[in-house]
């Protein structure tokens, strides 16, 4: 009869004893999922689906990027230190803030909106500054008007 336990010369007495809690500072770029968090160590490589929407990436289309990011975080209690003084926050920000470099992909047609949004982001501030300089050469408050309008369709998109 077989039996699956280890012969009793192979066992060390001396060894610590196994823990059974898992550490979130697994192998380079693993991670684990944890109450809608993502946790890792220092670097966190996700899969090849796009962060926004889940669609499968796939490594060969030239439209989707792969994004690999600094990320930091700081504790929430941390900045309970603002009402304080800043200073000190931002001495214990530094001091006791987690960096983690993540890699994560975007598929090809969330990657075309936010090209979009960033050229509408680009073309309404050039339009807010055309009016400010407009108003300040022809020195009448019309062109404001403009930026008003510009300001407003900032804030909705
Ligand atoms: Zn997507």
């Amino acid at each position: 009869m077989a039996s699956n336990d280890p012969p009793v010369d192979s066992i060390n007495p001396f060894a610590s004893p196994e823990s059974m809690v898992q550490s979130h500072r697994g192998k380079h770029g693993d991670f684990q999922i944890s109450e809608k968090k993502i946790m890792g160590g220092k670097s966190i490589v996700l899969p090849l689906l796009c962060v926004t929407c889940g669609e499968v990436v796939r490594e060969e289309d030239e439209l989707a990027a792969r994004v690999k990011k600094k990320l930091t975080w700081v504790h929430p209690a941390t900045m309970l230190l603002i009402l304080l003084a800043w200073p000190l926050f931002l001495v214990v920000a530094l001091l006791t803030q987690k960096r983690c470099i993540a890699t994560y992909s975007i598929c090809s047609s969330c990657c075309r909106k936010r090209r979009q949004l960033w050229y509408w982001i680009g073309l309404l501030l050039a339009v807010i500054v055309g009016m400010v300089a407009l108003a300040i050469w022809l020195e009448t408050p019309w062109p404001l008007i403009g930026l008003l309008i510009a300001l407003l369709a900032l804030i909705v998109i």
